[in-house]
């Protein structure tokens, strides 16, 4: 995996693309993320699993400036985020994709898509964006002028991905991609996910279909009630009895 190397106050340092170091994160007083630590190196899928409520979600809004921790720090290609809106952080390449899609029902698959290009780092480039997009959703080209709700699941999920990639990341946040689809759907959805990391855009993946997603990922993390209690390779971790007992069912 390639560390990136950056000019740091002048000197040339290298550096996690994504850094979290410690970071806690509460709602009124209540700690949802305690002392939370993680890395991701350019060019890798790491995968986030753990219980409903662990904080997953929360972890990833505090990634994309949309709750701010109370202590430790956040790096991003070497660049503190953890006081920058969740626009500042978005124009740098950081892109969430949420649980729930968020799509606009009424507006055709192409219109999402279009809208998918807002920011300043999109405008300019959307049309050759919009190819290179509907050449990696060929299903997406075909149902274009179809109403984004009239759409099945599966391939809501493949527009909601596709319209974060109308911004060009660099660094995609998947919250949940595989939450209600089909076992085929699912599958289906990890090939993209692979496709977009080959093109050269960094994962994290939030997953409850922990299997796969470790499976797929080369390092996760396991999440519970705010910490993280296992850091590993992705294979390694399916071999963890704690996670094979807890996760796998086995
Ligand atoms: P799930 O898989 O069910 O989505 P999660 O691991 O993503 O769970 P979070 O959604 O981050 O977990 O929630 C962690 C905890 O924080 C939960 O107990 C939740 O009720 C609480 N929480 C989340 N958002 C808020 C909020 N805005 N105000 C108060 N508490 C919140």
């Amino acid at each position: 995996m390639k560390r990136s190397w950056m000019l740091i106050s002048g000197k040339r340092r290298q550096v996690f693309m994504l850094e979290v170091k410690g970071i806690t994160v509460s709602y009124y007083d209540f700690h949802i993320l305690c002392d939370v630590s993680l890395s991701v190196d350019e060019g890798q899928i790491v995968a986030m699993v753990g219980p409903n409520g662990a904080g997953k979600t929360t972890l990833m809004h505090a990634v994309s400036g949309l709750v701010h921790p109370s202590s430790g720090s956040m790096e991003f290609l070497g660049k503190r985020i953890d006081e920058l809106s969740p626009p500042e952080i978005l124009e740098m390449g950081l892109i969430q994709v949420p649980e729930g899609r968020h799509l606009f029902p009424d507006m055709t698959v192409k219109e999402n898509l279009e809208l998918g290009a807002y920011a300043r780092r999109a405008r300019e480039k959307r049309e050759e964006t919009l190819k290179i997009v509907l050449d990696v959703f060929p299903i997406l080209e075909e149902r274009r002028r179809q109403l984004a709700r009239t759409l099945s699941g599966g391939e809501q999920q493949m527009l909601a991905i596709a319209r974060a990639l109308m911004l060009r990341p660099i660094f995609l946040i998947l919250d949940e991609p595989s939450l209600g689809l089909a076992p085929q759907m699912v599958l289906h959805l990890f090939d993209v996910v692979k496709r977009v990391n080959k093109e050269g855009v960094t994962v994290l993946l939030v997953e409850q279909n922990v299997r796969q997603a470790l499976a797929l990922a080369h390092k996760g993390y396991v999440l519970e009630t705010g910490k993280i209690i296992l850091e590993d390779e992705g294979k390694r971790l399916l071999e963890n009895e704690q996670v094979k007992k807890a996760y796998l069912g086995m």
